[in-house]
């Protein structure tokens, strides 16, 4: 990164820069073709166009037809529309139950709050202490009230990847909507939501190298679904006002590339990943977070005891290295989060986290620095807190 010479990346799953050939994308919707895609006018018809085809490049990633694909402005609005449009179109038949894990994106959990406060009844399934929703207890949890199963595809926390498949398949066989927040797979790993039985899919671009304030919804042909925005006709009536033409260029194309790059990244991240796991793991009192095997593929999530994990993030900063303790959306919180609690790590070692996730271009040389980095501020944070010495003692 240009500010700092040394600085090094290692929170790919808060944000992603945008890669120059996005940009190269984006720009022309800005100045040359700037025109309203409703309007009949050739700067319009361009425009229609481009947007049309971003929605086809999108749909053709996730293997959906491209009227299944909606812009939205967020991975988040995305995730509320979901869960809010099939929570109020199926109470109308009388299914007030929705069913989602204790380990999801505020997005969703948060969603499920807002729902409840409406008389909605949620169930939070608790996951086993290696982070993954049990399929057979998600099966046994089901109703014929039940509306909705919301379960994410891979977790931003401890890049745990849930069982969606045999989730997908068990909801299609009972009959019941299946939506998944898929903000961390998308563009890392693949999706097929017709082979996967997934009616609907959050997306959101600046997790995969694209521009921030741009997501999508994918909804199944055929669900019946309340409008998010009203208003003008686009995105067929649902979701009304001017379409982000750049932003939904620059998320088809971002998708487009990191789909195409994926299993060179993967064979590329995994080693380094696994090397820089294992190193971290020599720490003595540390331990991994979430599933070893069912992983994203540059994910790391480690506890380490006796220590706070927003301290070392701290030190780690003053280092030129950026690191996460979990959630960019619950840092500067004290409370420890709440996806490692739902593990069963105990809250004053949750508190001790730290989660690396790596960018593409991540090097051996910068997983040294890195490790040996965390080595040391471990080693320094605990020589200063008078509670490791004495659980050191005792
Ligand atoms: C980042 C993230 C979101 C929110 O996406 P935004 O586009 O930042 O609103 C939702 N779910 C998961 C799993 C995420 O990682």
């Amino acid at each position: 990164m240009p500010e700092q010479p040394n600085y090094i990346y290692a929170d790919n799953a808060a944000t992603t820069p945008l890669l120059q050939p996005v940009l190269e994308a984006m720009l022309p919707y800005y100045i040359e073709n700037f025109g309203n895609p409703s309007a009949v006018y050739k700067a319009g018809r361009t425009a229609k166009r481009a947007l049309e085809e971003a929605r086809e490049r999108t749909a053709r990633c996730i293997n959906c037809l491209p009227q299944e694909i909606y812009f939205t402005a967020s991975g988040t609005e995305a995730d509320n529309w979901a869960i809010k449009g099939v929570a109020h179109a199926m109470a109308k038949q009388g299914k007030t139950q929705i069913i989602t894990s204790k380990i999801e994106h505020h997005a969703v959990l948060h969603t499920c709050a807002a729902l409840e406060k409406e008389g909605f009844s949620v169930i939070y399934l608790d996951v086993h202490e290696n982070g993954r929703v049990v399929p057979e207890e998600l099966e046994a949890a089901l109703t014929d009230q039940t509306a909705l199963v919301s379960i994410m595809y891979a977790n931003n926390e401890t890049g745990t990847i849930q069982p969606v498949s045999e989730i997908g398949k068990i909801c299609r066989k009972h009959g019941v909507l299946f939506h998944t927040d898929a903000v961390q797979a998308a563009g890392h790993l693949p999706i097929d939501v017709a082979a996967q039985n997934i009616d609907l899919l959050s997306l959101s671009a600046h997790k995969f190298n694209g521009p921030k304030g741009i997501g999508a919804l994918y909804i199944r042909q055929g669900i019946f679904f309340p409008n998010l925005i009203d208003g003008g006709t686009q995105e067929r009536g649902r979701r009304a006002g001017t379409e982000n033409v750049a932003g939904a260029v620059g998320l088809s194309v971002a998708l487009e590339l990191a789909c195409a790059s994926m299993a060179e990244r993967t064979a590329r991240l995994i080693p380094l990943r696994d090397k820089l796991t294992d190193g971290l793991l020599k720490i003595e009192r540390s331990r991994l977070n979430g599933d070893r095997e069912h992983r994203l593929p540059g994910h790391i999530s480690v506890c380490f005891e006796g220590i706070e994990g927003e301290s070392l993030l701290l030190m780690l900063d003053l280092k030129g290295i950026c690191a996460s303790s979990g959630s960019a959306c619950t840092s500067g919180s004290l409370d420890p989060s709440h996806v490692l609690l739902a593990l069963g790590i105990p809250p004053e070692i949750a508190h001790g986290s730290l989660r690396l996730s790596l960018p593409d271009d991540f090097t051996e040389s910068e997983a040294d620095t890195v490790l040996q980095t965390v080595t040391e501020l471990v080693a320094r944070l605990r020589s200063l807190s008078p509670l490791w010495k004495k659980t050191r003692r005792g």
